[in-house]
């Protein structure tokens, strides 16, 4: 990214050398991402991020059609979830799946709730708080047969899981670039050959009139550069050993979809009697870095609509943690992780316990 910053800093549209060198660095980047998902070239839009590329995905293709309906499921991410809340206010039809209490969406409920005023459905492959996988493939043959449009957002699932445009039969994937070790604040959207959409920034006409504004020429080769590096699959040992001992040490932790297919780095469990937000800021303390399962909005914590949407009660969302492993990550960090959880709780209840003793 310094070297292209350096040296390839010409505006990639411009006709001269120096926009040359940059217009070269972003083909090449435009070929590596298509490659690593294979499609064709043209049908890579880089964008500033998965957030833009699901909202260019849902308002571009959604302001082409005739009001009607769209189909998502109650897990998706805000940038699925909150774009779709607009459509819904100007007269919109907005379907929300309730998934398994494993955090899977079923296929058949999308066949059953596809009608003839069906214009998009929305799907993650995998989910980004329990790294639960989606059941795409399926829903992608249902949308084929009902000739009805597929976003699947595949933010957390690429390089984690097989990316498979063919079998998905998807008409438009969205990706992010920090979820596989790129720079923060790029992305990109796979739009099927053929398919029109409209800009939600009018401008310059760049990616093929689909995306305006002068590319993030450094960003894009960070995301190419990032693409395949990290062996995510090599995690899930990680993973997997901290989610033994935490049942070994701390007997009444429950692990969210801890039985169905995940992404290999993600762990999400529940620490019943224990807040979410003072276990993450005890093991900030400590020097762990990991998130909880509530999100602050407007001063108040509400708890994950993901686990909320699962069953789980206010209690068990607002006691729940998430761990992501990354490469760098060994079962000795899993280990020390969890030995950190027990002295955590021990120090809470005796805190508690004192409370009690001096009320
Ligand atoms: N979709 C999913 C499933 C995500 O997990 C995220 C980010 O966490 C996004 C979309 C948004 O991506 P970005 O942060 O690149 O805008």
């Amino acid at each position: 990214m310094q070297d292209v910053a350096a040296q390839a800093f010409g505006n990639p549209s411009s006709p001269h050398w120096a926009g040359r060198a940059a217009r070269q660095v972003l083909d090449d980047a435009r070929e590596e991402l298509a490659d690593f998902i294979g499609v064709r070239s043209g049908a890579i839009v880089f964008t500033s991020g998965g957030t833009e590329a699901n909202n260019l995905a849902i308002h571009g293709w959604c302001s082409t059609q005739k009001p009607g309906r769209v189909i998502t499921s109650a897990i998706e991410h805000p940038s699925v979830l909150r774009p779709l809340e607009h459509l819904e206010a100007t007269g919109w039809e907005v379907i929300r799946l309730q998934p398994d209490k494993d955090g899977v969406v079923r296929a058949e409920d999308v066949a059953e709730n596809i009608n003839n005023n069906t214009r998009m459905v929305v799907l993650m492959a995998a989910n980004n708080e329990t790294g639960a996988i989606q059941p795409v493939a399926e829903v992608g043959a249902i949308c084929r047969e009902k000739s009805t449009t597929l976003l699947v957002d595949a933010v957390q699932a690429l390089g984690k899981t097989d990316i498979n445009v063919g079998e998905w039969n998807a008409d438009f994937i969205s990706f992010s670039a920090h979820k596989i070790g790129g720079p923060r604040g790029v992305g990109a959207l796979m739009v099927r050959r053929g398919l029109k959409i409209n800009e939600l920034a009018p401008g310059g006409g760049q990616e093929r009139k689909r995306r305006s504004g002068t590319e993030n020429v450094p960003g894009i080769a960070g995301f190419a550069a990032a693409l395949g590096k990290i062996y995510f699959k090599g995690l899930e040992p990680v993973r997997d050993a901290f989610e033994r001992k935490l049942h070994e040490q701390l007997p009444n932790m429950h692990v969210f979809s801890e039985h169905v297919s995940r992404t290999p780095n993600t762990s999400m469990f529940c620490a019943p009697g224990m807040e979410g937000e003072t276990l993450l800021m005890q093991l900030d303390l400590a020097g762990f870095a990991v998130a909880s399962g509530s999100a602050c909005s407007s001063g108040q914590r509400e708890p994950s609509h993901v686990l909320v949407a699962m069953g789980a009660d206010h209690e068990q969302a607002r006691s729940s943690l998430r761990v992501s492993f990354g490469p760098d990550n060994t079962v000795d960090d899993a280990t020390a992780l969890v030995h950190e959880l027990v002295r955590i709780r021990k120090r809470l209840i005796s805190m508690a316990g004192a409370i009690r003793e001096q009320g």
